[in-house]
C-alpha cells in the first residue's frame, strides 16, 4: 500500500522484535512509548541518566554518589528475617562496605559473590551509621569493568517495564538506524551547528551531561525540528492544495445585512467591526478563504459568523454553520432564528436527531436550494448530505474537530469558502501547529458593560458556606450552574456524583433544581435547559456537559466541584458560561485539599486572571500541549519530540522553512524534495503523503 521508502522499514519494524521484548513486555512497552514500531521507542527520550564512569577507593565515597570500584568479597550475612536485608561485606585496602540485597535468594547471592574473590560493583554510595553502603549494586568480572563503567540512560518507565530492558531493548534499536538523506537546508544546519539526523537519535539515547536532558540542546533541537518541519509542511500543503481550488468572489452588498443589524439590538465592537471587515475583503476575493476568528468565549463570535453568512446568501449561495454539540447547535438556530426570518431568509436545522422522513425532508431542501442557511452538527457534511451551492462554510469552536474533518468539509463543495470559529485562545504556538498560517482574526475586546466575574476557591468542607451564599443569592433571583466533579473518564462515574449533588441539593433547594447529563434523550436535554432559559429552574446541576457556548444571561454563578481535576482552559470555558449579563457574577471553585503544588498554582491563576490567552499559556506552560486542544477529541497527535513550551521558536522558524519550500518545491521533486517526503514518510504524514499520491 505504502511508497515508504525502503530505508524506513526497519524502523516501521515491531518493537516485539527487539531482544528482551516478548509478547507481555512489548503490549506494555507499546502503551508507553504510544506506538507499536521500533521509531516509537528511538522516540522515547532519556528523561535522565547514571554516570558509572567514577571510581574511588572505598574510603573516600562520598554519601549519595554513583561510583564503580573493584572489590573483595569478605563474608555474607543471610537475612535473620524476610523483612531484613542479606547483607555482604566487602573491602579494598582502604576499607569496607556494606552490600545490601532485599528479598534476594541466598543460593543466588552466593553463586554472583564467592567469598575470597574480587568483582567489580556499581552503584550509589549511602552512607549508614557511619559506614558505606551500596544497595543492589550492578556487578561485573574485573575483566568486564567496562561493561559497568558506561553512562546509563533511564527512560519514564511504566509497571513492568524496566529501564534495563528499556535499555536493552533500544540498544538494540539504536542498530536500525538508517543514514537518511538530509532533508534540512544546508545553510541552516550548519548555522544552527546540528548533526545528521542519525547521530543525533543516536546521541539522544546517549546523554553524557546534563546538558544532553535540555530540550535546548543541539541534539533535542535538531530531533524536535525534523517533527515541527514534518507538521508545518504538511499544514503547508494541505492549504496550497485549498487554496488552487478555485473559490468565487462574494462582494457583501450589504442589502440583507442592513435588515438583520437593524433588528439586532447591540453595536459591534470595534473587534468584531475589523474581523467582519477582514472576512468580507477575503470573500469579496476570487481565491478561497480559510480564515480563523479566534476570541474568547463571550466576545461575540456568533453573530459576526452570521453577518459574513448574508454575504454568501446576497450571492445566490448557502451557507452552513457547524456546531460541536446538539444543544449549541439548537442554541445558533434559536439566535438565527429572528435574524434570518427578519431579513425573510430560508434556514433548517439538522443534526444527528433528525431521521427518517423529518430528515429526508430536509436533506431535500438543502439540495434543491430551499435551505438558504444550514445550522447544525457534523451532521450537515456527512456523505449524503448534498448542497446544491455552498459558499461559506463556519465551523464554530474548531477545537473539536480535527484537520480531518476540516478535510472532509471543504471537500464537499470545491470552492466553498471556509471560516473557523475558536473560543480557545490559543496560544500562538499552538495555533501555528494545529492551523499552519490560516490568517487570523482577533476578537480581542469583549461587548462592553460586562462586569468581571469574581472568581473564589473554596475547600470542599466549606461546601456549607458555599452553599448558605448560594441560597441568599436565589432569593434575589439569580441562576445557578453546578458542575459535577469529574470522577474519571467514565459516565457512569461522572453520573452517579451528579445524581448525588442532585439529591442533596433538593433536600436544601425543592424542586427548582435540574440535572443534565450525556445520558439523556436529547428531548429531555433541551427540557431541562429550556426551563433553565426560562427561569423555572434555579440550579442547573451537571456533568461537564454544559455545552461551551450555551448563553443564558441570567445565570450569574458557576460552581465547579473538584475544580483541581481541570484543565484550565475548561475552568475557563465553564466559567464563561456566566458573565454574560449586566449583574455580576461569580465562580466558585470548590477543590478538595490538601492541593499538590501545582495545583494550588493553577487554580491561582483562575482566581487572578480572565485573560483568556494568559490562561492557554500557563496551562501550557504546566500541562504541555495536548490538553489544550483537546488533542484526544481532535484525532491530532501530540509531538514526540518537540516540547512546544521550550520550541515555540523552533516552530515558527519551521513555518517559515515549510512555506519557502511550498513556494519553490510544491511537489517536492527537487534532491532537497525527495529527502522532505522521506521526512513526512517518517512522521507518518498521511495527509500530505496523500496528495502526491493523488497527484
Ligand atoms: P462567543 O464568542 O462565546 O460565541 P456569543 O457570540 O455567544 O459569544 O456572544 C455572547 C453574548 O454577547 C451574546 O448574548 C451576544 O448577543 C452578546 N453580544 C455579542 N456582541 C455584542 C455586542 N457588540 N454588544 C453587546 N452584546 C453583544
Ligand atoms: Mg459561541
Amino acid at each position: 500500500m505504502s511508497q515508504r521508502p525502503f530505508d524506513l522499514d526497519p524502523l516501521f519494524l515491531s518493537i516485539s522484535t527487539l531482544p528482551g521484548v516478548g509478547s507481555r513486555i512489548s503490549k506494555l512497552m507499546e502503551k508507553l512509548i504510544e506506538g507499536p514500531k521500533i521509531l516509537d521507542l528511538l522516540f522515547h527520550a532519556p528523561v535522565d541518566f547514571i554516570d558509572r564512569r567514577f571510581s574511588c577507593p572505598i574510603s573516600d565515597c562520598p554519601n549519595g554518589k554513583v561510583v564503580t570500584m573493584e572489590v573483595r568479597i569478605e563474608k555474607h550475612f543471610p537475612s535473620a528475617r524476610k523483612s531484613l536485608p542479606y547483607r555482604v561485606k566487602a573491602t579494598d585496602d582502604s576499607g569496607a562496605i556494606s552490600l545490601v540485597f532485599f528479598h534476594a535468594n541466598k543460593g543466588w547471592i552466593e553463586k554472583l559473590l564467592p567469598i575470597g574473590k574480587a568483582v567489580v560493583i556499581s552503584g550509589k554510595i549511602e552512607h549508614f551509621q557511619g559506614q558505606p553502603q551500596m544497595m543492589h549494586p550492578d556487578i561485573a568480572a574485573p575483566d568486564e569493568r567496562e561493561t559497568l563503567e558506561t553512562v546509563e540512560a533511564i527512560y519514564p518507565l511504566t509497571q513492568g517495564v524496566t529501564n534495563k530492558v528499556t535499555r536493552k531493548a533500544v540498544t538494540a534499536a539504536l542498530t536500525h538506524i538508517p543514514v537518511l538523506p538530509e532533508w534540512l537546508n544546508d545553510a541552516h544546519k550548519k548555522r544552527e551547528k546540528w548533526g545528521d539526523w542519525h547521530t543525533c537519535l543516536q546521541a539522544l539515547h546517549t546523554p553524557m551531561s546534563d546538558d544532553a536532558l535540555d530540550p535546548m540542546h543541539d541534539t533535542r533541537m535538531r530531533l524536535a525540528y525534523d517533527e515541527l518541519l514534518a507538521n508545518q509542511l504538511t499544514l503547508a500543503l494541505v492549504r496550497d492544495r485549498q487554496r488552487k481550488i478555485n473559490g468565487r468572489a462574494f462582494p457583501a452588498t450589504m442589502t440583507l445585512r442592513d435588515k438583520v443589524m437593524a433588528v439586532i439590538p447591540f453595536e459591534l465592537t470595534g473587534a468584531q467591526k475589523r474581523s467582519l471587515a477582514e472576512i468580507d475583503s477575503d470573500m469579496a476575493e476570487p481565491a478561497r478563504m480559510l480564515r480563523l476568528l479566534q476570541g474568547d468565549v463571550g466576545s461575540g463570535k456568533t453573530v459576526v459568523a452570521c453577518l459574513a453568512m448574508l454575504s454568501a446568501i446576497e450571492n445566490n449561495t448557502q451557507a452552513a454553520i457547524m456546531a460541536p454539540t446538539e444543544i449549541l447547535a439548537r442554541q445558533h438556530a434559536e439566535t438565527f432564528k429572528d435574524w434570518l426570518d427578519t431579513a425573510g431568509i430560508r434556514f433548517v436545522t439538522l443534526t444527528g436527531r433528525d431521521k427518517g422522513k423529518s430528515r429526508d425532508l430536509i436533506l431535500k431542501q438543502i439540495k434543491d436550494g430551499t435551505a438558504q442557511v444550514i445550522i447544525g452538527t457534523h451532521a450537515i457534511f456527512q456523505k449524503d448530505v448534498e448542497y446544491k451551492d455552498l459558499g461559506l462554510a463556519v465551523i464554530d469552536e474548531q477545537h473539536k474537530f480535527g484537520v480531518h474533518q476540516r478535510l472532509e468539509l471543504s471537500n464537499k463543495n470545491k470552492g466553498t469558502d471556509i471560516l473557523v470559529m475558536t473560543a480557545t485562545p490559543i496560544p500562538r504556538t499552538l495555533a501555528l501547529t494545529a492551523y499552519g498560517d490560516m490568517e487570523v482574526s482577533k476578537l480581542d475586546e469583549k461587548p462592553p458593560g460586562r462586569k468581571p466575574i469574581d472568581t473564589m476557591l473554596f475547600s470542599n468542607d466549606k461546601l456549607d458556606q458555599v452553599v448558605a451564599g448560594i441560597k441568599r443569592k436565589i432569593v434575589e433571583g439569580v441562576r445557578v450552574y453546578w458542575v459535577c466533579p469529574l470522577v474519571e473518564e467514565s459516565e457512569t462515574l461522572d453520573l452517579a456524583a451528579a445524581e448525588e449533588r442532585y439529591d442533596i441539593l433538593k433536600a436544601t433547594f425543592g424542586e427548582r433544581i435540574g440535572l443534565i447529563h450525556g445520558r439523556l434523550k436529547p428531548a429531555e436535554k433541551d427540557a431541562v435547559m429550556e426551563k433553565f432559559a426560562n427561569g423555572a429552574l434555579d440550579i442547573l446541576i451537571a456533568t461537564t456537559v454544559i455545552e461551551v457556548g450555551v448563553n443564558i444571561p441570567e445565570a450569574t454563578i458557576m460552581v465547579i466541584e473538584h475544580a483541581e481535576r481541570f484543565g484550565l482552559s475548561q475552568l475557563h470555558q465553564l466559567r464563561g458560561r456566566v458573565g454574560r449579563g449586566a449583574e455580576k457574577s461569580y465562580c466558585f471553585l470548590i477543590y478538595s485539599a490538601p492541593l499538590g503544588e501545582t495545583a494550588k498554582e493553577r487554580l491561582n491563576i483562575m482566581r487572578d486572571t480572565e485573560d483568556g490567552f494568559i490562561i492557554a499559556e500557563k496551562d501550557l506552560e504546566l500541562r504541555g500541549s495536548g490538553n489544550i486542544l483537546g488533542t484526544k477529541q481532535s484525532g491530532m497527535t501530540e509531538f514526540r519530540l518537540a516540547n512546544l513550551a521550550a520550541h515555540g521558536d523552533l516552530l515558527a522558524a519551521a513555518r517559515d522553512d515549510a512555506k519557502l519550500i511550498i513556494a519553490k518545491d510544491p511537489k517536492l521533486e527537487t534532491e532537497r524534495g525527495k529527502a522532505l517526503k522521506t521526512l513526512l514518510y517518517l512522521f507518518e504524514c498521511d495527509q500530505a503523503i496523500q496528495y502526491f499520491r493523488g497527484g
